[in-house]
């Protein structure tokens, strides 16, 4: 256990406050901030959005106490396919961003608070646009829709083919209804990681793919479980970490028995800075397996409000 950096006696493990800015507002956040740990086996990232608490904050920590402490299972492939994430911005910007990406997935952010059906319908196209027939289209809602609103909104913008949508209504329940109605994969995502008890959480009605989250899940093992525990294809996505996280997501979808998706990890290029000079931005659509340095940490180093900020949290998740 590393214990907790704001004080004690014992030796201060090596913990390093980040925060960047975002290139574009994105999950209603325009700053991403967290905590760098380094242990005998390499950094890990401990970077739980400021809306979670102390109790959901827990399996996050524990995320970076594998990374730091134990390292990863082996992983059984040399590179991870990944998706361009594409934030709810207007059309030819979205056009840009995918072409931009060399990925062959794109993930469209809809349904963002604000804007209209028309203006995600404009943005999946131009998404299509830019990628071609061949390419793949998934849509994430982030549970903003009701049940007859999703199936209206899956239909309209399955006309442009849709790989699966992630996470449209917000219950269990709500998907089991909405995966009678359409023909579309269901995604779930919210419904796993935020719940009590991800490993038993019953999917069966409710879900085509789960989407795996390291920090949120507890760690690469523990994620490794939750997927083992559905049986349902998987698809590993960020919480929007700095490399030294996405390093984390990687070593997951490397060790998982079936990769049948593209990954929702590049989105280091979210981030208008990273912690590394060399980011795990994806070449030709894929990123590599490998563990990453923090080489820039003077530059991105938080001020000392967020600092304070930083310590007092994780000092309040490791006596919890
Ligand atoms: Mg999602």
């Amino acid at each position: 256990m590393i214990p907790a950096p704001a004080g004690g006696t014992g030796p201060a493990p090596e913990a390093r406050v980040y925060r960047v800015p975002m290139r574009t507002r994105f999950r209603g956040i325009t700053v991403r901030d967290g905590v760098l740990v380094r242990g005998p086996a390499g950094w890990g990232e401990f970077s739980p959005f400021w809306d979670y608490d102390v109790a959901e904050s827990r399996r996050w920590w524990a995320a970076a106490e594998e990374a730091a402490l134990a390292g990863w299972p082996a992983p059984v492939r040399a590179s991870v396919p990944v998706n361009v994430t594409v934030p709810a911005v207007e059309p030819a910007r979205a056009h840009g961003i995918v072409t931009a990406s060399g990925c062959r997935t794109a993930k469209v952010k809809v349904a963002e608070p604000g804007q209209t059906p028309e203006e995600d319908l404009a943005r999946v196209e131009a998404v299509r646009d830019a990628l071609g027939p061949d390419g793949a289209i998934r849509v994430d809602a982030n549970a903003a829709w009701d049940v007859d609103t999703a199936v209206a909104r899956i239909r309209a913008l399955d006309r442009m083919g849709l790989e699966y949508v992630e996470q449209p209504c917000a219950t269990l329940a709500e998907l089991a209804a909405l995966r009678r109605r359409v023909d579309v994969r269901v995604a779930v995502d919210e419904g796993v990681r935020r719940s009590d008890d991800p490993l038993r959480v019953d999917l069966r009605e409710a879900a085509d793919v789960v989407v795996l989250k390291v920090q949120p899940l507890g760690g690469v093992r523990a994620a490794l479980r939750v997927a083992e525990a559905h049986g349902l294809p998987c698809v590993v996505s960020s919480a929007l970490e700095s490399s030294v996280g996405i390093a984390a997501g990687v070593a997951l979808a490397a060790a998982l028995p079936e990769l049948p998706f593209a990954c929702g990890l590049a989105t280091v290029a979210l981030l208008a800075e990273d912690v590394t000079s060399s980011p795990l931005l994806p070449v030709d659509g894929a990123l590599p397996v490998t563990r990453v340095e923090p080489d820039r940490l003077e530059e991105v180093a938080a001020d000392p409000v967020t600092r304070a900020r930083w310590r007092a949290r994780l000092a309040a998740v490791v006596a919890s």
